[in-house]
C-alpha cells in the first residue's frame, strides 16, 4: 500500500484534512492564531523573513497560520496551486483588478454579474482609465468581438444571478487565451464541490466565502485562487500592500464551513431540484429557472460542467410585482433577505432589491421581470419549505 499525498485525496477528505500544520501542543482542531505579529530569534532572521529570503510569519496582514490553513484548503479544493484570502468577496475581486490592470487596459465582463462587481469595474476601475464592456453571458460571438488588443481579462459568473444561466467555461477560456487574455470566474454559486473552473481553463477563481463556503451566514470573507505564478506576481503584492486581509477568526469559521461543504452542496442541490419540479407544477407559476430541469435550455451543459445543479432557483409567477410581493410576504419560515448560500432558505424579489438600482429598461434587457422571485434553498425540511410557499401561490388574478 502506498501513502497518498494530500493532493491525491478526494475533495471530501481534503476539505477536512488539508491545511492544518499541528503545533507542539498537539491540538486536534485548528487553533485561531489571534496575533498581529511574530517574533524573530535574531535581527538576521527578521531581515531574511522581511526580504522573502526565508519563509515564515511576519505580520498578520499577510501571514497568519489560521488564514494560511484556509488558503491551503481552498486551493486544494479548487485544484489551484495557491489561494489568498481577503476580507470580503468584493475585496478579492478588487485585488484581481488592482493586481492585473493598468491605465489603458480593457476588460470584458458578463452583464449578469453581482451588482457591486459591475459598479467596481464601471465606476472605480473606470476612474483610473480602465474601460469595461459588458456582454450577454451566453453570447459567445459577443464575447469574442468585444475583445480588443488591450483586453487584459474576461470576467464571468456561472451560473448567473438571478436567472441561473450558464456559460461554457472551457469554450470561454479558449476564446480568452486565443486573444492573449485571461479568464476570471466567480465560483460563488457552485463552489468547488460542484465545479472547478481552473480545470476547465480559467486562470483565476474568485470567491465570496460569505455564501456557501461558510454556509451558515456568519462571516464575510473572500478568496482568489490560481497558479503560483499569477498569484505571486499580481495578487499577493496587492494583498500585502492594500491590506484587505481576512481575519483569523473568520478564517477559522470558514475552515469548519469547508468541512461540510460537499454534503451541504449535495443537500442544497437535491432540495432545490425537488422544489423546482414542484414549482413547475403549480398553476400560478409560469416559468422556473433551474438548470436541473430537463427543459432548461442549458440542462446539457449543466450536466457536463457541474456535478450537481446548485441551491438557487428563480421563477416567474402569474401577475406582476404585487403578486410577487404578496407571495414573499405570505411566507413565515423563509427569510426575506437577498443573502444566499445559507442553511436557512431565503426569498427575494430581484427587481426591487438586488437589481433595483438598474433602470427599468436595463432590467428588461437582462430578463429580470417584476414577477420574478428568487429562492436560495436551505436545508430545512423540504415539505416545510413547500408548505410555506403553498398558501402564497393560491390566488386568483
Ligand atoms: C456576494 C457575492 C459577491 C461579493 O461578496 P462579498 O463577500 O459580499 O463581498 C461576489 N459575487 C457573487 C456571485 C456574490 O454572490
Amino acid at each position: 500500500m502506498t501513502t497518498k499525498t494530500m493532493d491525491e485525496y478526494a475533495l471530501e477528505t481534503q476539505a477536512i484534512r488539508c491545511g492544518h500544520r499541528r503545533t507542539h501542543e498537539q491540538e486536534h482542531s485548528i487553533p485561531i492564531f489571534a496575533t498581529s505579529s511574530y517574533v524573530f530569534s535574531s535581527a538576521e532572521e527578521a531581515s531574511l523573513k522581511f526580504t522573502g529570503k526565508q519563509p515564515g510569519n511576519i505580520y498578520s496582514r499577510f501571514t497568519n497560520p489560521t488564514v494560511d490553513a484556509f488558503q491551503q484548503r481552498l486551493a486544494a479544493l479548487e485544484k489551484g496551486e495557491r489561494c489568498l484570502a481577503f476580507a470580503s468577496g468584493m475585496a478579492a475581486i478588487q485585488a484581481v483588478g488592482m493586481g492585473l490592470l493598468e491605465a489603458g487596459d480593457h476588460v470584458v465582463c458578463s452583464r449578469s454579474v453581482f451588482g457591486n462587481t459591475l459598479l467596481l469595474f464601471q465606476n472605480f476601475f473606470g476612474k483610473f482609465g480602465v474601460q469595461t464592456d459588458f456582454v450577454d453571458l451566453t453570447d459567445m460571438d459577443a464575447w469574442e468581438s468585444a475583445i480588443k488588443p488591450n483586453t487584459r481579462f474576461l470576467f464571468v459568473e456561472t451560473p448567473s444571478n438571478p436567472l441561473i444561466t450558464l456559460v461554457d467555461i472551457k469554450a470561454l477560456s479558449d476564446i480568452a487565451h486565443r486573444h492573449d487574455s485571461l479568464l476570471i470566474v466567480d465560483n460563488v454559486f457552485c463552489t468547488p464541490a460542484l465545479q472547478t473552473p481552473l480545470t476547465l481553463g480559467a486562470d483565476l477563481v474568485v470567491h465570496s466565502a460569505t455564501k456557501y463556503l461558510d454556509g451558515q451566514g456568519r462571516c464575510v470573507g473572500g478568496a482568489v485562487v490560481g497558479s503560483n505564478e499569477l498569484i505571486e506576481q499580481y495578487i499577493y503584492p496587492f494583498l500585502r500592500t492594500g491590506g484587505a486581509s481576512m481575519s483569523p477568526f473568520n478564517a477559522w469559521t470558514f475552515l469548519s464551513g469547508l468541512e461540510t461543504l460537499s454534503l451541504r452542496m449535495q443537500a442544497h442541490s437535491d432540495s432545490a431540484l425537488k422544489l423546482a419540479q414542484w414549482l413547475n407544477k403549480q398553476p400560478n407559476v409560469e416559468k422556473v429557472n433551474y438548470p436541473g430541469l430537463a427543459d432548461h435550455p442549458q440542462h446539457q451543459l449543466a450536466t457536463q460542467q457541474q456535478s450537481h445543479f446548485g441551491g438557487v432557483i428563480s421563477f416567474e409567477i402569474k401577475g406582476d410585482k404585487d403578486n410577487a410581493w404578496a407571495l414573499i410576504d405570505s411566507t413565515r419560515l423563509l427569510s426575506i433577505t437577498a443573502n444566499l448560500g445559507d442553511v436557512k432558505s431565503t426569498i427575494t424579489h430581484p427587481a426591487t432589491t438586488t437589481h433595483g438600482r438598474l433602470s427599468a429598461e436595463a432590467r428588461t434587457a437582462a430578463g429580470i421581470k417584476d414577477n420574478l422571485v428568487r429562492i436560495s434553498v436551505g436545508l430545512e425540511n423540504l415539505e416545510d419549505i413547500k408548505n410555506d410557499l403553498q398558501s402564497g401561490l393560491e390566488y386568483t388574478l
